[in-house]
């Protein structure tokens, strides 16, 4: 927390709080104004049971998708916010390339909605890693943020130290979901020490195609955890938002 931090915060104090989603000014910090709010796909049932993407028909709440079926995921259950879209990418975008915090107690609400039995069974929430180096270039991890925030929300502990990315990837931006498998393979490792015989929930930003949560849990998994679900904020849907 450096200049930009106290500078910041004076700013709260300064100037009236901007939405979420645009530069109207509104009551609160964290606040959006309605018709935009309306606007925001949340994610509700009929989900896939496993990695939560949006059924058509409602066929139980043990029903999978067809791709689940077909190559079930390496995680147990994947719940997300919000669809990934024009208007949730924005909220996804100030997140991780701004910095803009005054979302995350709004974020850590809708993820509780979306993933509360996720989060009751939990043992430990743990935050998606970065690699160290590209921590050090940007000063933060979004999924960290996300991750404590939820954490206090549901009194639950949380660890960032849970699991850390071994290897530095390019940004896996525009790849396919093929792609992406080979990218983050062997990409991260988890601490025995931290994990062992709990159960761990993951938190990220953006579920795309599920290769990262996948590759997390399999370092998970390794190192003895019981069991791994993921909450994100944000899941794409349709394929043509695998973009970030
Ligand atoms: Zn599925």
């Amino acid at each position: 927390m450096g200049s930009r931090g106290a500078v910041a915060r004076l700013a709260d104090l300064v100037w009236p709080p901007h939405s979420l989603l645009s530069d109207a000014m509104v009551a609160a910090p964290g606040a959006i104004e309605p018709d935009l709010w309306a606007s925001l796909d949340f994610l509700t049932a009929p989900l896939c049971a496993r990695c939560g993407r949006p059924l058509e028909q409602d066929a139980g709440e043990e029903a999978a998708c067809g791709p689940c079926i077909a190559d079930p995921p390496v995680y147990g259950r994947a719940r997300a916010a919000l669809a990934y879209d024009d208007l949730s990418s924005r909220l996804v975008l100030d997140l991780k390339r701004g910095g803009r915090r005054d979302g995350l107690p709004v974020f850590a609400a809708w993820m509780a909605q979306a993933a509360g039995p996720l989060i009751a069974e939990a043992d430990l929430i743990a935050p998606a890693p970065l690699h160290w180096t590209r921590l050090a270039a940007r000063k933060f991890n979004q999924a960290a943020w996300l991750a404590l925030t939820l954490a206090r929300r549901a009194n639950k502990p949380w660890s960032p130290a849970a699991l850390r990315r071994v290897k530095r990837r390019p940004s896996q931006a525009g790849m396919s979901a093929a792609e992406r498998r080979r990218n983050v393979a062997g990409s991260f490792a988890a601490s025995k020490r931290v994990v062992a015989g709990k159960r761990v929930l993951l938190v990220d930003d953006v579920l795309t195609t599920g290769a990262t949560a996948d590759a997390c849990a399999r370092a998970l998994n390794k190192a003895g955890a019981a069991a791994v679900d993921v909450v994100t904020l944000a899941r794409v849907v349709r394929p043509q938002d695998v973009t970030v």
